[in-house]
């Protein structure tokens, strides 16, 4: 009889936005009248920028040519992408090589890919309040994980343990709680991996939103190509959350066991992936013309505006929060002593806007919730001027 991985049986029965969805369904079905705004989802709402869409029309019609038709594109991914994404890394003062780059289908899928060429033994440090996604790829494999509080005493920036851990999961700036590392805070884990022969999986998911001095890359950080594995994605850069697409980079300095990772994970592509389709490359690359940086980074300030309305409001109602400023993510205290849950069902009965329970994002997330800056303005306010009846 074939066994299942039985580590899976460990993971938490319901995901938390399979459960705020059964909710928010469950109180449509019970109030069809009332007008729910959902300010917890992490999904984009504008569409894609026209200098993108008119790089995958122009790939389209290349595949209808025998001349210019792509079939299986590199493993990899081509070339003229990861050229894209070198040339971006030097203007942040980071030189790479085309060869340390993989484009992938996204950083969730790299997130729990990346596990394959990890020992199951390794001891897994994992800041909390945490990207739900961190802690079930490690539970799936059975590893030990222990969690490092993020908390109103240290910013939301939690520093390095006396205790030696094997791989340190970090977000900046941070789902949920919007937080960023500044140079110093990120050079201390750095020094901390390298010291102890750890290696750091950086999650950069959102550097696009990064607009004050701090770093976008954990490579602009002196010392971290021999410690440290990049994660990006375009979902919240350009609206790629349903297109599909970002980057891995892992430099050739970062060995263990003797042996080169970026060596190790090109192995692991060649036996387990085809790639990422040309069109939806050539879109990505679409991001980096003028024009398309000119087209994101004003999707992006509008995101941005939105969360300062956010934060404007917390300020203005006395309430205690973080992020906003260089992230999408706003992370607010609940009224004195409610969990996040009943916080959740308050503002949904009581405000009709479904909010993002802390509690969902680890032990440290009791007491708070998430607002995102996502939502159309229109939303956003309507929103906030119900926040303001509420709190
Ligand atoms: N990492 C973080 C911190 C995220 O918040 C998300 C999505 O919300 C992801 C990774 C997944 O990104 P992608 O859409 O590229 O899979």
């Amino acid at each position: 009889m074939a066994n299942i991985n039985s580590n899976f049986l460990n993971l938490e029965n319901r995901y938390l936005f399979t459960e705020i969805e059964r909710r928010k369904k469950l109180f449509m079905k019970e109030n069809p009248d009332k007008d729910l705004i959902d300010m917890g989802v992490g999904d984009v709402t504008l569409p894609l920028c026209d200098e993108v869409i008119k790089a995958m029309h122009k790939a389209v019609d290349e595949m209808r040519c025998s001349d210019t038709f792509r079939g299986y594109g590199p493993e990899q991914g081509y070339k003229f992408l990861r050229e894209k994404i070198r040339e971006d890394y030097l203007e942040k003062g980071v030189e790479l090589t085309t060869d340390e780059i993989f484009i992938s289908d996204g950083a969730g899928n790299d997130l729990g890919n990346l596990n394959d060429i990890l020992s199951a033994d390794n001891k897994v440090l994992i800041t909390d309040p945490v990207y739900p996604a961190y802690a079930d790829i490690n539970i799936m494999d059975g590893r030990n994980i222990t969690f490092l509080a993020a908390s109103e005493d240290n910013g939301f920036v939690p520093l390095p343990p006396a205790e030696k851990y094997d791989v340190i999961y970090i977000c900046t700036p941070n789902n949920p709680t919007g937080a960023v590392y500044s140079y110093e805070q990120l050079a201390d884990w750095v020094d901390y991996a390298n010291e102890n022969g750890s290696i750091i999986i950086c999650d950069s998911a959102y550097e696009s939103f990064v607009r004050e001095d701090c770093p976008r890359s954990i490579y602009e950080i002196r010392g971290a190509k021999s410690c440290a594995i990049e994660i990006c994605s375009y979902s919240k850069t350009a609206g790629f959350t349903g297109i599909r697409c970002g980057y891995t980079v892992i430099p050739k300095e970062l060995v263990r066991d003797k042996v080169c990772l970026c060596d190790l994970w090109r192995r692991r592509q060649n036996s387990k992936t085809n790639g990422v389709s040309y069109i939806t490359q050539r879109a990505a690359e679409a991001i980096y013309s003028n024009q398309g940086k000119k087209e994101t980074r004003e999707n992006i300030d509008f995101y941005l505006e939105n969360a300062e309305i956010i934060t404007k409001t917390m300020k203005k109602l006395g309430v205690k929060y973080t992020g906003g400023v260089n992230s999408p993510y706003i992370w607010i205290k609940c009224p004195e002593t409610a969990s996040g849950w009943d916080f959740f069902d308050l503002a949904l009965e009581k405000a009709n806007i479904v909010v993002t329970p802390g509690d969902g994002f680890g032990d440290n997330g009791k007491g708070y919730f998430r607002l995102t800056a996502f939502s159309t303005r229109e939303k956003t306010l309507e929103a906030m001027k119900r926040m303001e009846k509420l709190l």
